[in-house]
Parts: structure tokens; C-alpha cells; sequence
């Protein structure tokens, strides 16, 4: 709509009952986009009403994860997005051709995100989840900018390296002036055959970050919850059935719901 003024956005505007999360991680891998397609899931399975923007550049994931089949429509000014497991997902994915390279700069990013936000009709929507990039770039600005009372939820694993690149990306709610709602633990343990847990990747990570998240902002940010290393997690998401729907009973699912429930 190039000329035209931009439409505002509608989670910004005073007397949004929208709760709207940004989903953070200090490096990639951590399982930030897995999380956030089985909170997403979760939450709709709770009977909210909730949309998520996928907004990881480098690694647009959450379409196949949740199952989403189909590309946006488009009605009038208005892009209609698809919806899988009663989850409305819009995926920076769905805007690029093929497999090619993109690069994104500052600008272009904080566009597009302007846009997935004012000209993608979410309805009256109870969560909206946002899948950032991982680090502390240019985007996290963009949503503060973009929706002041955007949340952050910050994801590590249980390594030390990956918990000091998370304090990091978590810390950039000190500037931006976001609430931090909590860390969450993935990848804490793998439960073994006979009940015992093997922590692949150490242990500690997600209570260093919410302890240095507490002191850097100077209000309580929780743990929220561990999520161990879970097969039937994995497979879903290559799947395209979240793990808490398909395997509601399996450990990483149990996890992920409770903390599902505690938001
Ligand atoms: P990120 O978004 O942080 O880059 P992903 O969500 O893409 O990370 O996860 C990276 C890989 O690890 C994916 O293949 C995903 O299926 C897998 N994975 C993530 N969390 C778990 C877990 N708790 N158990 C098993 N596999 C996991």
C-alpha cells in the first residue's frame, strides 16, 4: 500500500485486551520456535482465541511445525492468514520466495512486522504470540515500538553459554521498558529408561537467567517452567501436530501446558 498511511496497530491501541508476547532467545536452537507453536496450541486448546506471528527471519519454522498447509489470502486491504490447529499464523516464510537467501535490513524488518501486526486481520484475538529472531536485534526494538505493552518471554536451555546470550536478550527489556514475564527451561533433561534424568546439556540455566533477569530489572522475573528433551516434542513439530496435542501426555507436553496455564 506504498503511498498510502499506515493503519495502526490494533494491539497498541488503548483498551487492547489482547495480551501480546514476544518470544525471545539469546542464540538459535534453543527451541524458541517450538515452544512457541505448542503455547500457541495449547492456549487455542484452552478455548483463547490466539494468532502468532512468526517474525524469525533466519529461521521461519512455524508454519511446518503447527501444520499450516496454506498460504494467506488476501480480502480487500485486508491479508486474511491461515489457520492451523484454531492457531492464526502469519510466517515472514510465507512472503518469501522459495528457498532464497533473504536479508533483511533494520528497516525492512520493522515494515514488515508493522504490517503483520495492522494490515493482517487477527479478529479479537486473547494472545498473540511473536516468534523473534534469536539475539537481540534490530526487531525486539521494532515490537516495543510497535506494541508498547508487548511481554517478553525469554527461552534458554540449561547451558551457561546459552544463558549468558539470553540474560543479554532478556536484558533489552531494561531499555525498551517491556514487562518480562519469565524464562523458560527447554532442553533440561532427557528422562531415561529407568526414571533417572540424564541432563545432556547441564543444569542451570534457566534459574541463572531469571535470577540475573530479577536484579538487572528490578522486579521478579519467574521461572516458568523446564521443558525436558522429549522425541515425541521433535517429532510433532517435523509433523505438523504440537506435542501437546498429539502426545498430551508426554513429558515435554505436560510441561508446556502448565506453563500454558500459569500466563
Ligand atoms: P529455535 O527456534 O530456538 O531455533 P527450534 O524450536 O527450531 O529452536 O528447535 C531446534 C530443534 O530442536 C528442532 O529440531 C526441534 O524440533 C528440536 N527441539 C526443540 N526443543 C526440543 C525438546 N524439548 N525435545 C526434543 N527436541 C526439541
Amino acid at each position: 500500500r506504498g503511498g498510502q498511511a499506515e493503519r495502526e496497530v490494533p494491539f497498541a491501541q488503548p483498551g487492547s485486551l489482547t495480551r501480546v508476547y514476544a518470544v525471545a532467545s539469546g542464540k538459535g536452537g534453543v527451541g524458541k520456535s517450538s515452544i512457541t507453536a505448542n503455547l500457541a496450541a495449547s492456549l487455542a486448546d484452552q478455548g483463547l482465541k490466539v494468532g502468532v506471528v512468526d517474525a524469525d527471519i533466519y529461521g521461519f519454522s512455524i508454519p511446518r511445525m503447527l501444520g499450516v498447509t496454506r498460504q494467506p489470502t488476501q480480502v480487500d486491504e485486508m491479508i486474511l492468514p491461515p489457520v492451523a490447529h484454531e492457531v492464526k499464523v502469519i510466517s515472514i516464510g510465507m512472503f518469501v520466495p522459495g528457498n532464497q537467501p533473504v536479508v533483511w535490513r533494520g528497516p525492512m524488518l520493522h515494515r514488515a512486522l508493522q504490517q503483520f501486526l495492522a494490515d493482517v486481520f487477527w479478529g479479537d484475538l486473547d494472545v498473540l504470540l511473536l516468534d523473534l529472531p534469536p539475539g537481540t536485534g534490530d526487531i525486539a526494538i521494532s515490537v516495543a515500538q510497535l506494541i508498547p505493552t508487548s511481554e517478553l518471554l525469554v527461552v534458554t536451555t540449561p547451558q551457561m553459554a546459552a544463558a549468558e546470550v539470553a540474560e543479554r536478550a532478556g536484558s533489552i527489556a531494561a531499555q525498551t521498558h517491556q514487562r518480562i514475564v519469565g524464562v523458560i527451561e527447554n532442553m533440561s533433561w532427557l528422562e531415561l529408561p529407568d526414571g533417572t534424568r540424564q541432563e545432556l546439556f547441564g543444569a542451570g540455566g534457566g534459574k541463572t537467567v531469571s535470577e540475573s533477569l530479577t536484579r538487572t530489572i528490578g522486579a521478579e522475573v519467574p521461572l516458568l517452567g523446564q521443558v525436558p528433551i522429549d522425541v515425541t516434542l521433535r517429532e510433532g513439530a517435523d509433523t505438523g501436530t504440537p506435542v501437546v496435542l498429539g502426545h498430551p501426555d508426554s513429558p515435554a507436553a505436560v510441561a508446556i501446558r502448565g506453563i500454558a496455564k500459569g500466563l
